[in-house]
């Protein structure tokens, strides 16, 4: 070994210690004749101190940062004043006796040191293996290894089997676009990449595997939206002769165990609250509702079906909905604050957005008088409806109500997003608090207005709840899945169901999502024929790795916990990907490109 210790584990008992260490030169301050140098590795960081002669010094001197160096010397105290209690490291310093410069570095384009949000991030990506030199970047690593290994021995002690499956596979629907690969062997013909491995752990539970889980990649061609990745890591889980709580009850004491592990943080409620689908658009307008606070979204669409204001009354007769949430406190926010406010719901989708500030006490008649009230669209409301109106939203003296009346899908996404706002700026959120929950019973498939048909919410394996087969092909927008998501903090963390299991009933989902006998034979064939050989019942979920290391990370982007992301547009900065394929490989696999690729056009000829 070229070293004999870390960079981050000599302490005062190691005093007087002759030791080996080897890193990097984080940073070199030159004293008059003294050197000192914080040498750092994945563990720490020590520093290093050289006097202004001999052998060592005169290597030290030509050190500059990100230097890869040996140092040998003896562990001393520091010298009193000159410790760090921030550090582990900090009581001691290393003497350098001799030193050695095992490689140099070219001058950095960041300072390794430094806080990573200063650094474009486009550098970052493009220099990724510097950005990973970054401790808070390693210790994201870290976490990361640490919740898959409690995975792994969490289910391996609960006669979970690893089950890898091939990544060259055919399309496995999750409603996202499949990567292609073109196949040399076979001229024409093209492999699709795992969208998951759905059908696999179920043919898995066919084969009588019972207890399937696997750390999977998965491969999701969509536009990318914020934070997504083309390829993201799932645990991904299938179980047999099992009911969705059997599957909640498993994943619920894993992530429990998992957040005492890895996290100091507390779970705001256990068992995890459970919300229906419909519950969570009433109150959050979200299926993902985060509940580290309340603020739950009120309902005035009844009231406002017969009010004097249009504006409420016009919605609710084209088929929307009046609601609103509460800012507390809202009211001291200022004009120009409303304004941007409305300006944001208009953002989100709303055609405007209506504030009433509570400013006073009603009357003795119940009525607010016109100073007691900060709002423009006050004047619209009878007194009788404007007072109904605060009652119902529960608002009091110093709060701030936000109404959109709209389609029922924009006040949804309106209202959440104006709630999240809230939740943000009102300082609703306790940061030691992580919140928990299932969301259940959604609808098995809705109505694509585009193409005229139905899809699948989950994917297409996933059962109606028994009561509601009956009625698939009559009333296809009523039917509820036996599918059920896990919530954190306002995110979903994984997703699951119970599985059709029986082949007559897949061919009856498969034809109520369009699909021809001939196109259900020739892509899910197999599994249509697996079902008819004794196919237990079964379900199971998946979490997502990346968002949920993302979360106990505490940080905004899955690609903070990724070491090699793609960006937003689905690059890779550092190693220049996609890139054109040889025409000696385009020839093997059969395949003429119609266009030149962008990166070869010119750019007069790409606009
Ligand atoms: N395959 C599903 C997904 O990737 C998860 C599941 O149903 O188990 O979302």
């Amino acid at each position: 070994m070229l070293k004999s210790h870390t960079c981050g584990e000599l302490t005062q008992r190691d005093i007087g210690t002759r030791v080996t260490l080897a890193g990097w030169v984080n940073r070199r301050r030159d004293h008059g004749g003294l050197i000192f140098i914080d040498l750092r590795d994945r563990f720490g960081m020590t520093q290093i101190t050289v006097g202004a002669q001999g052998a060592a010094h005169d290597v030290i001197a030509q050190t500059r940062s990100e230097y890869v160096v040996q140092v040998i010397g003896t562990v001393q105290a520091r010298p009193a004043g000159g410790e760090n209690p921030n550090l582990p490291t900090g009581a001691i310093e290393v003497q350098a006796e001799e030193a050695m410069i095992l490689n140099k570095s070219i001058t950095p384009p960041f300072t390794i040191g430094g806080a990573p949000e200063e650094v474009d991030e486009s550098v970052r990506l493009k220099y990724r293996y510097l950005d990973l030199r970054r401790p808070r970047m390693a210790q994201n690593l870290v976490l990361r290894h640490n919740i898959v290994r409690f995975i792994r021995e969490h289910l391996s002690n609960r006669d979970f089997l690893e089950v890898e499956t091939p990544i060259l596979l055919k399309t496995t629907p999750e409603g996202a676009r499949d990567f292609v690969v073109p196949s040399r062997l076979h001229p024409g013909e093209f492999y699709a990449l795992p969208q998951s491995p759905q059908q696999l752990k179920q043919l898995l539970m066919v084969a009588g595997i019972e207890r399937y889980f696997q750390i999977a990649r998965c491969f999701r061609d969509e536009d990318l939206r914020a934070d997504r990745q083309l390829e993201f890591t799932q645990l991904d889980l299938e179980m047999s002769f099992v009911e969705a709580a059997d599957i909640r009850a498993l994943i619920e004491q894993l992530l429990i165990e998992l957040h005492r592990t890895v996290s100091k943080k507390r779970i705001q409620q256990t068992p995890f609250p459970i919300i229906t689908y419909a519950d969570a658009m009433e109150h959050y307008g979200i299926d993902r509702p985060d509940l580290r606070f309340g603020q739950q979204l009120f309902n005035l669409s009844e009231a406002a079906a017969k009010s004097e204001f249009a504006l409420f009354r016009n919605a609710v007769e084209a088929g929307g909905e009046v609601k609103g949430v509460v800012w507390p406190g809202g009211n001291s926010l200022t004009r120009r604050e409303l304004d941007e406010l409305t300006e944001s719901a208009k953002r989100y989708g709303a055609k405007g957005l209506v504030w009433i500030g509570v400013a006073g006490e009603p009357g003795a008649d119940g009525h607010y008088a016109p100073e007691a009230i900060r709002s423009q669209a006050a004047k619209f409301l009878t007194p009788d409806e404007l007072a109904a109106l605060v009652r119902s939203s529960g608002a009091a003296v110093g709060d701030l109500i936000l109404i959109v009346a709209d389609k029922a899908a924009v006040v949804a996404q309106t209202l959440h997003n104006l709630r999240m706002e809230i939740g943000k700026r009102a300082n609703l959120i306790d940061p030691t608090v992580d919140a928990f929950c299932w969301v259940v019973d959604f609808p098995l498939l809705e109505y694509h207005e585009e193409d005229k048909r139905w899809y699948a919410v989950h994917h297409p394996f996933t059962s109606a709840r028994d009561e509601d087969w009956a009625r698939l092909e009559a009333e296809p927008g009523a039917v509820l899945a036996k599918a059920y998501d896990v919530v954190m903090n306002g995110w979903e963390v994984g997703g699951g169901s119970i599985r059709i299991h029986r082949s007559d009933l897949q061919d009856r989902l498969f034809a109520m999502l369009g699909m021809a006998p001939t196109e259900r034979e020739e892509k899910f064939g197999h599994l249509l024929e697996a079902f008819q050989y004794g196919a237990p019942p079964h379900g199971g979920i998946a979490l997502g790795i990346d968002r949920l290391t993302a979360l106990f990370a505490e940080t905004p982007s899955i690609r903070e916990v990724i070491a090699f992301p793609k960006t937003a547009a689905g690059t890779d900065l550092m190693l220049d990907t996609p890139s054109v394929a040889s025409d000696e490989q385009l020839r093997e696999l059969s395949i003429a490109v119609a266009l030149p690729p962008a990166k070869t056009q010119s750019p007069a000829a790409a606009q």
